[in-house]
């Protein structure tokens, strides 16, 4: 492994304690107030995340003119359905969906840092951040994929999108099978973060 992707094992504390530290300075110095980051984490975990994602893909599950039109123009068939205020809004910009389908698999990634579709995924987990996980992703999606326990087979073709501040990938995992009676909103439990990443597909329950 590459000397510069060396890091100390109890990486997310340690990153936990400088995080508290900012914020601490930050308070003290009259920059942000000691609900800033308990606002901010809040919209997160209420209006903003991977539960959009999954009402998005459930819709286009039951609606193939739906997933064609969020293929063709992501935030405009978004725009149709009716979630929260600020889809387009910060690190939702340029949102793009790459749907699977027989023969194609999707992963997206951000091989410079860590550009994600926040609004539909939520904050992205560490690891998506991990230098040796996108410069892998990129090299051998395959062998990165079968060590999350997705063994892809060759006769499917693995596409890894790279998302950036001009686009940031979705993925739209295949609908499963045995799902056909299942309401729309039994269908989104199903949509898991890591489906619309590509690190998973959709399972039925
Ligand atoms: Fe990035």
């Amino acid at each position: 492994m590459d000397d510069r992707f060396e890091y100390r094992n109890d990486r997310e504390a340690y990153s936990a304690a400088r995080v508290r530290a900012l914020e601490a300075l930050l308070i003290k110095k009259g920059i942000i107030t000691d609900k800033t980051v308990d606002t901010v984490l809040e919209f997160f975990q209420t209006k903003m995340g991977p539960f959009n994602g999954a009402k998005i893909v459930a819709r286009a599950w039951l609606d193939p003119t739906f997933k064609a039109r969020l293929v063709a123009d992501t935030p405009k068939a978004i725009a149709e359905l009716a979630l929260p205020a600020g889809m387009a809004g910060a690190e939702g910009e340029h949102m793009r969906a790459a749907a699977n389908e027989p023969g194609v698999h999707n992963l997206i990634i951000c091989t410079l840092c860590s550009c994600y579709p926040w609004p539909v995924l939520g904050l992205p987990p560490y690891w998506y951040k991990d230098p040796t996980f996108r410069s892998r992703a990129a090299r051998e999606p395959r062998a990165v994929l079968k060590e999350f326990g997705l063994d892809i087979p060759q006769s499917i073709e693995v596409k890894v999108w790279d998302s950036s501040a001009q686009i940031r990938w979705f993925v739209v995992p295949e609908r499963p099978a045995g799902t056909e009676g299942l309401s729309e909103a039994q269908l989104e439990a199903l949509v898991t973060p890591e489906s619309m990443m590509g690190v998973a597909i959709a399972k039925a329950a």
